[in-house]
């Protein structure tokens, strides 16, 4: 694992990207699972974030975990 990429350029706006965490919310259509202390890349002038294959992966699982639960809201977070 490298954090090379928390050095490149946000392709919209030129602004550095940096490593940070971010809460994403997914919309299952039965509720809504909200993941907490998602490791991200952000954008320092617009805020724009990505989020690595592996973690996209991680929370591709949760998210298929949490909606066979059918709970309406279900907060989480990634170590
Ligand atoms: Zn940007």
């Amino acid at each position: 694992m490298t954090d090379n990429k928390a050095n490149s350029f946000c392709p919209l706006c030129g602004g550095n990207k940096q490593a940070g965490n971010t809460t994403y919310t997914v919309d299952t259509g039965k509720g809504v699972v909200v993941i907490r202390n998602v490791p991200a890349l952000i954008c320092g002038q617009c805020g724009e974030e990505w989020i690595e294959d592996p973690v996209a992966q991680q929370i591709e699982k949760i998210v298929a975990d949490a909606s066979q639960r059918h709970a309406q809201v279900e907060v989480l977070a990634l170590e």
